[in-house]
């Protein structure tokens, strides 16, 4: 196994709680770096801190999986996995779909575990966790018995991994079609097609957070998918619920959701840009009690966050001057590069400049099926907002 020496910023970021060793963290190599393999990792006076894969193509070089000198073996994921899973059980999520593992934040780095009731749905981020499928993969099998595997091997991050995009029935095809129910609302999935694995699932405890704010509301959707939020506040009582989306797809199969929940005479959806829709419903002088903003990431790097924070000031500034008196705007970024302050800057700044006055009552992150790691700031992403305007 090869080894490494960490230079002083490096060992204290492991110490600090974070697991990723960028290439410049490296002082010194003993044996060659392999894309996918195991690597020792040691700091000052030769003090062991770890054990890693490595991945020399990345500038994330090595993520640790252990602080101990112990194996990475079948018995290493099946303590890993089953702590994940205990977590989820512990937490008593009121879905049939769910996050059993979200790689760094459960110690299993590069790998993402989705269930969608009895099939999983398995994204490999990195050269390490796709070199070590060989010992975890059976792990899960044994221990989930999945009706299926499906592998949405179709994300980005692994281009710089130097891994090919790829999505695939890991055995034998079966129907990727299924119906989820999520607080007692239904949802059509593809995990084939759908977007991320299928469902938004990160946003699954705000979704639920609008309901005690919906009854006999005028609800506006925007960034509607399938109908998440929209059906959510229409279960709990909303008057009349609209949807927009960019993704006829997505408007389909909301529409198609409203009726698996006998909630169609309530809730309409219709493909449109958000950034058009609000204005013409500015113009046209419509009014909403609730507003929901679930915007895809608007910048993906730090260079581009000014541009992405008007964006989000524009659509949330239009979203404000809906709003009746009283009502509540329900907004996120799930930008990692904007952070909590700053996004709540922006929005003091969009009301400022909408003329109206607020009223924070929540600020909210992601579900607590995908944990976020003290120190490790690239956990936390996603920032969800309820404002109450005065
Ligand atoms: N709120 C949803 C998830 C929204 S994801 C839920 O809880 O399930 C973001 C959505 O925004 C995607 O469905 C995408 O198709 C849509 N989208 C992206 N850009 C858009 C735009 N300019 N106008 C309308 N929709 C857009």
């Amino acid at each position: 196994m090869a080894r490494i020496l960490l230079r002083r910023r490096g060992e204290r970021r492991l110490l600090r709680g974070h697991p990723w060793i960028y290439r410049a963290d490296v002082e010194d190599t003993e044996g060659s770096l392999e894309k996918g393999e195991l690597v020792d990792i040691y700091g000052a006076g030769r003090r062991f801190l770890g054990r890693g894969y490595a991945n020399p193509d990345s500038q994330i070089t090595i993520r640790l999986l252990t602080r101990a000198p112990e194996p990475i073996d079948a018995a290493f994921f099946r303590q890993r996995i089953a702590a994940a899973r205990a977590h989820r059980q512990r937490l008593a999520i009121p879905s049939t779909a769910i996050r059993i593992v979200y790689a760094e934040a459960d110690a299993l780095p590069g790998l993402i575990v989705d269930a969608y009731g009895d099939i999983l749905v398995l994204q490999i981020l990195t050269a390490g966790m796709e070199r070590l499928r060989g010992v975890w993969l059976p792990v899960i099998q044994e221990d989930f018995h999945p009706r299926g595997i499906f592998l949405r091997n179709d994300v980005p991050s692994r281009l710089l991994e130097g891994l090919p995009l790829q999505k695939a029935f890991l055995d034998d095809p079966f129907d990727p079609v299924m119906i989820i129910e999520e607080e007692g609302v239904r949802f059509r999935v593809d995990i084939t097609t759908g977007q991320k694995t299928g469902l938004f699932l990160d946003q699954r405890n705000n979704r639920l957070a609008v309901r005690p704010f919906a009854a006999d509301r005028e609800v506006l959707d925007c960034f509607c998918y399938t109908g998440g939020f929209a059906l959510h506040a229409a279960r709990a009582g909303a008057r009349r619920v609209e949807g927009i989306d960019s993704s006829e797809e997505a408007v389909t199969a909301a529409n198609g959701n409203t009726g698996l929940n006998a909630l169609a005479e309530r809730c309409s959806f219709r493909v449109g840009n958000v950034f058009d829709e609000l204005r013409k419903l500015n113009d046209a002088g419509r009014h909403f009690d609730l507003i929901i903003l679930d915007p895809p990431a608007f910048t993906k790097s730090k260079e581009a966050v000014a541009a992405a924070l008007r964006g989000y000031k524009e659509i949330n500034l239009r979203a404000m001057k809906l709003l009746t008196p009283g009502g509540i705007l329900v907004t996120s970024s799930c930008s990692y590069h904007v952070n909590e302050a700053t996004f709540l800057e922006m929005l003091e700044d969009a009301a400022a400049d909408a003329n109206v006055r607020c009223r924070v009552l929540g600020v909210r992150t992601q579900s607590a099926d995908h944990p976020i790691l003290l120190g490790v700031k690239e956990t936390k992403y996603l920032k969800c907002v309820f404002l109450e305007r005065l």
